[in-house]
């Protein structure tokens, strides 16, 4: 874990505006098109399955299926109660656990609060923070900041959500990206930032079918828009290197061509992470890019 603090300042940078420029087939932030990377498959499960005897029967079924997976890492994010129990059906090293959110504070008089250092101790190494359900629930990038550093100060790994609302056609959604990025992630340090995950969510993609979902070229602009907004925050170098899932309506079908050059390492499954089979074949697509 990094010595430093995680933020060093918590001032809002202004940085230049970043523009996107389209139809690039070489993105100029990597100078390479995504072909082999170390590869990371997300369920969120939401709040489902209705009962614990259901969620050992889908967290078993993916056991199983990661038999014949050996690059992708993949983490299972289901609800808080279940957690424990599921963690004692698995002493591998392929599937991860993860919490769906947790609070900022250490302990205390928070009713209904969990703290990282609690999901930490059960033995689960993730915690989606700052999904877009949690923050329609209220949660604002302040909030998700201060989660973020206690996530990483206990040593767990944030699978942090950005997305905009809506795709205009005047590229204002990048704006919405970008105040995102710099409010969530201005002044934290490089070496820090090295253990986030990015999820790029775009809220009106979640929870559609995949025809519905962003088209490959659609993500393959953004990841590379995040990217070059992660250069200006940090440098080009973590900026190629990080991380970046995709999730919002990937499903088996169209797993392949979101994955297919897009620069993104991998994806925040959420419907379709709720059938083993469907799950474990989007992870089969995932795993023809994977290296190890
Ligand atoms: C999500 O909500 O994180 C998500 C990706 O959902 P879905 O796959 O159902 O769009």
């Amino acid at each position: 874990m990094p010595k430093n603090n995680v933020y060093s300042s918590q001032k809002k940078k202004k940085t230049k505006s970043v523009e996107v420029k389209k139809k690039q087939t070489k993105p100029s932030v990597s100078g390479v098109e995504t072909k082999k990377k170390d590869m990371l498959v997300a369920a969120n499960w939401k709040m489902n399955p209705g009962e614990i005897a259901l969620a050992k029967k889908l967290f078993l079924g993916v056991k199983e299926g990661m038999r014949k997976i050996k690059k992708t890492e993949v983490v299972v994010c289901p609800p808080f109660v279940y957690l424990d129990t599921l963690l004692d059906l698995y002493t591998g090293k392929k599937i991860g656990f993860g919490a769906q959110t947790c609070f900022s504070e250490k302990e205390g008089s928070y009713t209904g609060e969990v703290s990282a250092g609690m999901i930490q101790s059960l033995g689960a190494r993730y915690v989606i923070l700052g999904h877009s359900e949690r923050r329609a629930m209220g949660e604002t990038d302040k909030d998700v900041r201060e989660r973020v550093q206690r996530v990483l100060e206990v040593g767990l790994t944030p699978i942090v959500c950005i997305g905009e609302h809506e795709r205009d056609n005047d590229g204002k959604y990048l704006e919405v990206i970008k105040d995102q990025l710099q409010e969530l992630f201005y002044g934290m340090s490089r070496d820090w930032m090295k253990n986030v995950i990015i999820a790029y969510e775009p809220i009106w993609a979640i929870g559609k079918s995949s025809n519905e979902s962003v088209t490959p070229h659609a993500l393959h602009e953004t990841a590379i828009y995040i990217r070059k907004v992660l250069a200006g925050l940090f440098d080009k170098k973590s900026a190629i290197s990080q991380t970046i899932l995709y999730g919002g309506s990937v499903e088996p079908n169209n797993a392949s061509e979101l994955i297919d050059g897009t620069q993104v390492n991998g994806f925040l499954v959420g419907h379709a992470s709720l059938e083993s089979q469907d799950f474990l074949q989007i992870v089969e697509e995932v795993e023809k890019y994977a290296q190890r």
